[in-house]
């Protein structure tokens, strides 16, 4: 089973709700990792189970970024708000480079995650 890291900055995550939502025939097929109440909100709101880690700003993307650094994540959908300031930019820096530096798949926008979940669904279908 793939595993994929959602997440979403707190403007992004009905954006991030809606897509997993339109693509869920393709996520209930993979183990879900995210943030806590991106996490929340997808259990909640969609009825898929997450495994949820710490809320971003408490250490979640680090979190994240740990598990893809021990090669447990496929692919990474990260919503970030590219307008709103961030009190854990750090985190957030760190987690985009652990994706590079590990040639993990990075999503941070609706575009880039629909390319990449129809590929995954062609994957599926086999
Ligand atoms: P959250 O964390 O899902 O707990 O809101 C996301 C983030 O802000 O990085």
């Amino acid at each position: 089973m793939l595993n994929i890291a959602l997440i979403a900055h707190d403007k992004k995550k009905l954006d991030l709700a809606m897509f997993v939502k339109e693509w869920k025939d393709v996520f209930e097929k993979c183990n879900l990792y995210a943030t806590k109440t991106t996490g929340t909100i997808i259990e909640e709101k969609i009825g898929l189970k997450v495994n949820k880690l710490e809320s971003g700003p408490y250490g979640g993307d680090l979190q994240i970024g740990s598990l893809v650094s021990y090669g447990k994540i496929d692919f990474v959908i990260f919503l970030r708000d590219p307008l709103t300031a961030q009190p854990h930019e750090p985190d957030v820096t760190a987690l985009m480079r652990v994706c590079d530096v590990h040639n993990v798949p990075l999503a941070t926008n609706l575009g880039t995650a629909e390319a990449i979940v129809i590929e995954i669904k062609k994957n599926l279908e086999g």
